[in-house]
Parts: C-alpha cells; structure tokens; sequence
C-alpha cells in the first residue's frame, strides 16, 4: 500500500518510467531489448545463466536465413553492450514484482545480490525448454541416436564419408519440430549424405517450408509415410529401421528396411521450469502447456492480461526465431504506446471512485481481473482512511469493478447516477 494524501493523485505522480525489463537473454530477449533501445526506452537485460545467447547460440542454422546463428547474435549483444541506455546482467533472476504499468518496482537476485529499481513495462522472453524421450532400444548403440538439438552440435562433424541420417518426425511434434527436421535434412543431403524422413503428417503450414519440402524431394531425400510401426534394431555397426508402408494394401504391403547411421528424432518442446514461479511472481496466468499464453492468441499475441507485461519468443508457446523479430516489435510498440499517452486524458475515462462512499471492502481489488487496482492510504476525505485507486496505465475500462462495488462507489466518466438520471429525463422518464 502507498501513503497517498490527494485523493485521486494528480497525473504528474502517476508518470511512465522509461525503462524496460526483459527478462531472458535468449534471442527472444535480445531482439526485445535491441528494439527497445532502438526505441528510445532505457533498458535493463536480465538472464539467468552466466552467457547471453540460449538457445540460438547452440545450433548450427536459422530456418529461412543462411546467417550464422552465432554471427547473427553477435551482432546484436555487440550493439546492446555499446549502447549505454542498456544495462546487462547475467547469472540473474526476477525476485519480486509490485506496482503497475509505468511503474513496477522490481527486485533483482543479480549473483547473489539483491538490486530493487523501477521499471515502466516488463518483457518476459524466457524461452522454452526441450525434453529428450527417445528410448534407445535393447542392443543399440546410444551413440547413434540424438536429438534435434544434439545434431545441431555435431552437425560440423559430419563433412567427410557419406553417412546414412533417418529421421523420424511423430504428429505430435508439432510444426516447429517438422521445420528443424526439413532443414537438416536437406543440409545433410546437399552434404552429400543419405537421408530418409519418416513421418505421421507433413506440416509445412509456415512461410517457405513447403518450398524446402520440395526442394528436399527433389535433391533426393526419402520421405516416408508412417512412425507408428517401426522396427528399430542394429545389425552390425548399422542402425535398420523396418516398417511397413500404411498407404498400401495389406496383401501388397511389404516390410522395407533400411539401414542408417544415425536416427534423430525430434524432442518435446516444454514450458520453462521457473514459468510457474515467474508466473506467479508477475501476477499473471499461464495458458495450454504452462506456456505463457492466456490472453488472445490471434489478436493480442504478446499481450499478458495486465497492461505494462508482454510475451515474447517461445515462452508464449513453440515458435520460430523469425517469428520473434515481429513480437518484439508489438511489444515495444505497445510499450512506446503507453510511455508516451496523456496521462490526464487517461484518468477521465476510467471509473472513478468516490473515497467518501468507500468502505474499504477490497471487492473491486479482488474482482478486477486486470489487476489495476491500488491500494491507497493516509487520505483524508475518505471515510475509512483509505482508498482503492484505478491505476490508469493498467485499466482496460471493463467495467468489473463498478458493477461489483457494493456501495455504489464506483462510476464511469459520462455513465454517472447523475448522467444515467439526466439521460433517462431526457427521453421523458421521471427520476
Ligand atoms: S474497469 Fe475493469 S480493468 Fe478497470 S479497474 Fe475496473 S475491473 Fe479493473
Ligand atoms: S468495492 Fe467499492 S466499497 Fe469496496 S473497496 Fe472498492 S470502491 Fe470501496
């Protein structure tokens, strides 16, 4: 609760500090804090391992780019750590949150020291996590199994002899994992290796995958139809994968097998471990998969339910780094937005609240579902000392409070007992 004399509080005390949070220095959260800065806005880098970079540090290529994903994150930690509105801190976690759009007051565990600042808006862009499930089946070498990400390491290693590549892609591994296996696959064939893709359903549903599909058809990779089926084995120091082809009839079906040097396979993409604490620490919810992402998908897609907080990257949900460069733009727009609106024209269209009608239940402040109530005290004309207050950055108008308040103190600019009242006399109604 803050001390509050002058009840509601002139729009001067309730200014928007220029500084952006962004918590993860994945590339999510770099591309969100070059835009930032490229906006004007102050910015402080929060990420939790010792190095900047994630995930994108640790693999070989960026689908539908030949940069070098390393070059292509270089660059840009270049420009953040030459830019002196940045501020970057590495081995860091986000320990507290309080306060509102425009005003957040932070706590950061930076190394084991605690570091508390005002922040106007909050990015979260903490990524997701990939969780390896592949059984290695009795009498198989382990070796010869990765994962999409342990192949994006080793892919340098494999430039002499022709080896042999299967890939298995389950319709459960959604669009993203269909994408990394296209693109490895049709790098290791133009390498000159030998590549078969088995798979449930061939989702090529985002920008220029179904140009790589056919690209990887005709530079010779073998795609087959079906992973329910398949035999695993090792004969000799080679991989066999045996199926039976599902699009036949059975009299006609006949087992084919193949023999391979390495089997990859895709993992589950999962939420980040400390979603749910940060979820918690921000006082936002978390949608399907504890991902981040409960708010409208399709028409606020790096919007969380409370104003001054916004999703970037995958801990939104699955996506692709090229996504990424267009959700830190809505982010800091939206930010840019709020930074620079009329604070006084903001307060006269949200509810107003009459301190001396309050009785201090605390309903609008729980009921709200944005989270834009304050709590206030120390003001004189109100009856019990204390006040909610509607933050104006925060609230979206929905109208929550004013219909719950059970004292009637609650009112809309222009939607007054007073304006109902002259209203409804003016179309021939008695008061
Ligand atoms: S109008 Fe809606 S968003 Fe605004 S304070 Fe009331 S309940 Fe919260
Ligand atoms: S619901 Fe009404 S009476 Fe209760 S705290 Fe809010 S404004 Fe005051």
């Amino acid at each position: 609760m803050n001390a509050q004399t002058n009840y509601p509080p002139a729009p001067e005390e309730v200014q928007f500090k220029p500084t952006v949070l962004v918590i993860g220095g994945g590339a999510s959260g770099i591309v969100s804090a070059v835009k930032a800065a490229e906006a004007g806005l102050s910015v402080v880098l929060l990420e939790k391992t010792a190095e900047l970079g994630g995930k994108v540090a640790q693999i070989s290529s960026l689908y539908q780019t030949d940069l070098s994903p390393s070059q292509w994150l270089n660059d840009k930690i270049k420009s953040l750590q030459s830019n002196d509105k940045v501020t970057i801190y590495t081995n860091g976690t986000l320990e507290k949150a309080k306060g509102q759009a425009g005003n957040f007051t932070v706590t950061l565990n930076v190394a084991g020291k605690k570091e508390e600042m005002v922040v106007g808006a909050i990015v979260v862009a903490t990524g997701m996590e990939l969780s390896t499930k592949m059984p290695v089946p009795e009498g198989a070498e382990a070796g010869r199994f990765m994962s999409q990400m342990e192949l994006e390491k080793k892919m340098a290693d494999f430039t002499g002899d022709s080896k042999g590549f299967v890939f298995v892609v389950k319709e459960d591994n959604f669009l993203y994992g269909m994408a990394n296996a296209l693109k490895n696959a049709l790098k290791l064939k133009n390498a000159g290796h030998n590549v078969y893709l088995f798979y449930d359903e061939m989702k090529i549903s985002e920008e220029k995958m179904e140009k790589i599909y056919h690209q990887a058809r005709k530079e010779g990779v073998y795609f087959v139809r079906g992973t329910q089926n398949l035999k695993i084995g090792q004969k000799d120091d080679q991989l066999t994968v045996t199926t039976v082809d599902p699009l036949l009839p059975v009299k006609l079906a006949k087992e084919l097998m193949i023999t391979s040097d390495y089997l990859i396979y895709n993992e589950d993409l999962v939420a980040g471990a400390d979603t749910e604490k940060l979820a918690e620490t921000l006082r936002v919810t978390r949608g399907p998969g504890g991902f981040f992402q409960e708010d409208n998908y399709h028409l606020e897609p790096v919007y969380s339910f409370r104003p001054g907080i916004y999703f970037v990257g995958a801990c939104r949900m699955p996506d692709f780094v090229h996504n990424v460069q267009e959700q830190a733009g809505s982010a800091v727009s939206a930010i840019y937005q709020l930074s620079t609106a009329d604070v006084k024209s903001l307060m006269d269209q949200k509810p107003l609240i009459d301190v001396k009608k309050c009785v201090y239940c605390l309903t609008c402040y729980r009921s709200c579902p944005r989270n834009a109530i304050e709590l206030l005290y120390g003001i004189e004309e109100a009856a019990w000392n204390g006040a909610p207050f509607v933050h104006p950055y925060a609230c979206q108008a929905c109208g929550s409070c004013a219909a719950e308040c059970p004292n009637r103190a609650i009112s809309f600019p222009g939607y007054t007992d007073e304006d109902m009242n002259k209203q409804f006399q003016g179309i021939g109604g008695k008061a």
